[in-house]
């Protein structure tokens, strides 16, 4: 397993290397904010502003959903890292309509797109893969959301590793479209998605998954998130009983981090929490 929910204690797992092309590009264009989207328990939001603080760039985070009374732990964490939050109604997000106060404070700004999807992202995210020995490799799975992360990982390998992405989307079909749309031709149709371990759907969970998750937390010592990685890894269980693995495998698997969004479930659900 490739460890990213470890490689600094804010800025958790894939995110960073989906954002490293963005900052890059905001430096070399002089802006001087970050702007972008996400949920209150967002990943995206949590690693942009945690980048944002240690690189001394301003951020705001436009946010789903009106102000709550109480904000989420995530979203009080992304404000105490300096990030200047927005909340926008839901047609509005989806519309990714940016309010006229942040238009009005941060005019020289670069939008990340949510979740990182786009051109800087995947070169970022073909860096995961850097350290690894990827000959030693025949599998490498990962979980996908947008599917950025699983377009840079078949950048960063060869026809000899089989990648796979575990959708946690319902219904998402277009997914394998979008991910080709972001690989050069060569590269096009080098990856599977899977779907069917959504567990409902983003963002939901069963007690089925939770069980797994601590089950797994208890055999391995290794955390889980319950939207991205402990799918991932219940889906591996399952598929490794159903013999997709030929003997002599050798999977490596992609920890995407994503641990601070478990404070969305409630106390106790988790033994790891
Ligand atoms: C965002 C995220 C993903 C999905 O990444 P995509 O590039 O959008 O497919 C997977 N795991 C975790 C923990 C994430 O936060």
């Amino acid at each position: 397993m490739l460890r990213l929910d470890q490689i600094h204690p804010l800025i958790s797992g894939n995110k960073w290397f989906k954002l490293r092309g963005y900052l890059e590009l905001a430096t070399s264009l002089r802006k001087s904010t970050i702007v972008t989207f996400g949920g209150a328990y967002s990943n995206h939001l949590h690693a942009v502003a945690a980048a944002c603080k240690l690189l001394g760039v301003r951020c705001a985070g436009v946010v789903r959903g009106e102000r709550p009374s109480m904000l989420s732990p995530t979203l009080v964490d992304a404000a105490a890292m300096g990030m200047d939050l927005f909340f926008v109604s839901r047609k509005d997000y989806t519309e990714k309509k940016l309010p006229e106060m942040l238009l009005q404070q941060h005019p020289e700004h670069l939008l990340i797109p949510e979740g990182g999807y786009g051109p800087e992202g995947i070169a970022g995210a073909a860096t995961m893969l850097a350290g690894v020995n990827l000959p030693m490799y025949s599998h490498i799975i990962t979980a996908c959301g947008t599917g950025t992360t699983l377009a840079g990982l078949v950048l960063g390998t060869t026809e000899k590793q089989r990648v796979t992405g575990i959708s946690v989307l319902r219904n998402h079909l277009s997914l394998s479209d979008e991910v080709d749309r972001l690989l050069p031709d060569r590269r096009r149709g080098c990856f599977e998605i899977i779907n069917g371990y959504h567990q409902g759907g983003y963002a939901r969970h069963t007690p089925d998954l939770l069980r797994f998750m601590n089950e797994w937390y208890r055999d391995t010592g290794i955390a889980t998130d319950f939207v991205y990685t402990g799918k991932m890894m219940f889906a591996v269980s399952d598929l490794a009983a159903h013999s997709f693995f030929a003997p002599g495998s050798h999977v490596l698997l992609i920890h995407t981090g994503g641990l601070q969004g478990n404070r969305s479930l409630p106390n106790g659900s988790l033994i790891f929490q």
